[in-house]
């Protein structure tokens, strides 16, 4: 069953455990965290499983981010749980908290509001400047410079499936640009205007959908009607810090709708020049224009996630089908990974006949198969 959805790719992405093969010089890549001192343990717990399962044999050197200073306890701890190298970084408030150009009032007023309407984490003006840091600046950060990939890491994580095979080495030689191993359906209500400016950033840059797009669209391709929002010329007049979204039920936009997928991104590898490229800082901009990172509780998740969909192809994406990895109560087990139980054919006369205009997409890449489809113990989108 394996070998049938297998051979168009690399062995060690669909078999996963097997002999570890480190003999390769490692990749220019770096394991990314952004933690507080408060959550120390739950970063050695992850620490613990990621060193276990995988970095106990590729010794990849870890960057820790912190808004504030780590203090000497949590350094010498996380320190004591590695070989690898591990180096601190501060973020400034050039990255963090909410930008001199904003109408700060009326920011925190929207933060407070949200909170009041008991959005989760909407309530909290940290958590907004974390979303925004992972979409806009982390990449840019002095610290990341020299590298061109990494792996996010996250406080309360388990990896339960030994990782034998360097997956940056594997997704240089396959030409890859993002992986993920959790796809889901975003909070309605963190993300409502999200989507409008993301499709108007791709109308007005005149930007045309590589297969990807479509992936996150509610109706189906050959229903698609223009899209008669009135967004493109607010964006493109929009000043810095006039942030005014506008006032729209999502549920009645004409057009496209955003079926409120994305990649988690508490598990992410990637290369760090996808977010350094002009289009993708021209994409970021806009979005923080509108003020949504404060208005709205935008997540990095759907920023990348959307972000792939306009500026990359699926042969782009790999579908890390193999990590068993949990965060909080969400999972992906690749024993429960319906690759594993249905053939490849099946598969795609399953979910592509239903989703007409993924069908190309799958034929490209095989990440597409546990798309829509319920696990036991996952959760897909
Ligand atoms: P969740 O995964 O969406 O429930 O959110 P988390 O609380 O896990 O936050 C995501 C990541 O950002 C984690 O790595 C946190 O440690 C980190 N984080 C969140 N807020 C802050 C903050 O205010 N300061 C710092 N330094 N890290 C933060
Ligand atoms: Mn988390």
């Amino acid at each position: 069953a394996i070998r049938r959805i297998s051979e168009k790719h690399d062995k060690p992405f669909v078999v996963g455990c097997q002999k570890v093969d480190n003999t390769q010089p490692r990749a220019n890549a770096v394991i990314v965290v952004l933690a507080r001192n408060s959550e120390l343990s739950g970063m050695i717990s992850s620490m613990k499983s990621f060193e276990r399962h995988f970095n106990r044999w590729y010794n990849y050197p870890y960057l820790f981010f912190n808004d504030g200073e780590f203090n000497e306890t949590f350094k010498a701890e996380i320190e004591a749980h590695t070989k690898s190298e591990v180096s601190y970084a501060k973020i400034g408030s050039d990255m963090w908290g909410i930008p001199d150009w904003t109408d700060k009032e009326a920011a925190r007023e929207g933060i407070a509001l949200q909170g009041d309407r008991a959005i989760m984490y909407g309530g909290m003006e940290s958590y907004h400047s974390m979303c925004r840091f992972y979409s806009g600046h982390f990449y840019n950060h002095p610290a990341l410079e020299k590298y061109k990939w990494y792996w996010r890491l996250e406080p309360d994580i388990k990896y339960f499936c030994d990782i034998t095979y360097d997956p940056f080495l594997h997704m240089e030689r396959t030409n890859k640009t993002y992986g993920f191993t959790i796809a889901l359906k975003e909070l309605k209500e963190t993300v409502p205007n999200m989507f409008r400016y993301a499709s108007a950033y791709m109308r007005s840059n005149n930007i045309k959908s590589q297969g990807l797009w479509e992936m996150f669209l509610e109706k189906k391709p050959e229903n698609k009607k223009e899209d008669k929002t009135p967004l493109p010329e607010e964006v493109l007049r929009a000043e810095p810090g006039s942030h005014k979204l506008p006032d729209i039920d999502p549920d009645n936009m004409e057009g496209e709708k955003y079926n409120m997928c994305h990649f988690w991104s508490n598990f992410e590898i990637a290369r760090l020049d996808f977010y350094r490229s002009p289009a993708y800082q021209n994409f970021f901009e806009m979005m923080d224009k509108s003020g949504g990172f404060w208005n709205e509780r935008w997540g990095d998740a759907p920023i990348h996630s959307l972000a792939t969909g306009i500026l990359l192809g699926p042969s782009d994406l790999h579908y890390f089908r193999d990590f068993g990895y949990r965060h909080t109560t969400i999972q992906h087990c690749p024993a429960n990974a319906p690759t594993r139980q249905l053939p490849r054919e099946k598969w795609i006369e399953e979910t592509t006949v239903k989703k007409e205009g993924m069908k190309k997409a799958i034929e490209e890449d095989a990440f597409f198969e546990s798309w829509d489809t319920p696990r036991e113990n996952g959760v897909g989108c």
